[in-house]
């Protein structure tokens, strides 16, 4: 009896093998304890260290493609942000067709991530690439690229995140997480009515990202192409992203320069170009 357990066991570690996890990476916690998340400052930069699964049950996690997010990531943000000589675009709009907005080839769109929200979550960019969008067709299309919401929206969970195909859970706008109810299961700082929304996160270059409303709990009506806008906070006139409810879902572009030790992907060729350097 016990020899036939040990069989099961093996046979059962083995299968859990098999989804091929790359070195490193594990699957992510489908029930509490989650993995924690750390938020610590030096006198110069704020650190987030995060195992980039969320802090809540995610169906994502019983699809095995998808399943081996659980890595350490170390993200670093300036306490004070170096303002870029010109705000620096994470995509903009070409037009739609058949339906969805395509974006333009240059500015080349921001796909992967731009910052991280309090609960550890990735926020990425507005971009998707066709050759990932199921919505995106692979001839006659005038762009390479789309909104991920509109295109990937389909495949996100209730507080509007997925993996991407490295397996990176990330969300890309506040859908979700638009609604107190959608904060309390999210695990995101939840609005109070008739006051300015929390902070929610921050951007790689080092702004505060907050939720949808501005002062008296109303939609901001001031701000600038990034998102952002400045006024007191806790005593203190910061500048700080204030989180939209349709395009571009998270900021409209960078005011401050990102951080590139965050993507190296995609931040290098970007800063060179606006001269963040
Ligand atoms: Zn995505
Ligand atoms: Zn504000």
């Amino acid at each position: 009896m016990a020899l036939m357990y040990f069989i099961l066991f093996a046979l059962f570690s083995f299968s859990v093998a098999q989804r091929g996890c790359e070195p490193g990476r594990t699957q992510c916690p489908t029930s509490p304890p989650y993995d924690p998340v750390n938020i610590t400052a030096d006198s110069t930069y704020r650190y987030i260290t995060t195992a980039g699964c969320p802090p809540y049950p995610n169906p994502h996690w019983t699809n095995p493609a998808t399943a081996c997010t659980s890595i350490e990531q170390k993200f670093t943000f300036p306490l004070v942000a170096k303002i870029a000589p010109t705000p620096i675009p994470v995509g903009e709009p070409y037009g739609r067709y058949d339906g969805i907005l395509y974006l333009k080839e240059d500015p080349l769109p921001i796909m992967g991530p731009l910052g991280v929200l309090t609960s550890g979550v990735k926020v990425f960019g507005v971009g998707s690439s066709c050759g990932y969008s199921s919505k995106c067709p692979s001839e006659g299309a005038p762009t390479k690229y789309v909104d991920a919401v509109e295109s990937e929206g389909h495949t996100v969970d209730q507080c509007g995140g997925h993996a991407a195909p490295t397996n990176d859970y990330h969300v890309h706008s506040s859908i979700g997480i638009n609604t107190t109810e959608g904060q309390a299961k999210c695990v995101v700082p939840t609005d109070t009515p008739g006051q300015h929304s929390p902070l929610i996160g921050w951007i790689f270059d080092g702004y505060g990202l907050y939720g949808q409303y501005s002062e008296g709990g109303v939609r901001p009506t001031d701000l600038d192409s990034c998102g952002g806008h400045t006024h007191e906070i806790n005593g203190t006139n910061v500048y700080h992203y204030h989180i939209p409810n349709s395009y571009p879902w998270s900021i409209g572009c960078f005011k401050g320069c990102p951080l590139v030790d965050n993507n190296r992907r995609e931040f290098p060729a970007l800063l060179a170009k606006y001269g963040c350097q």
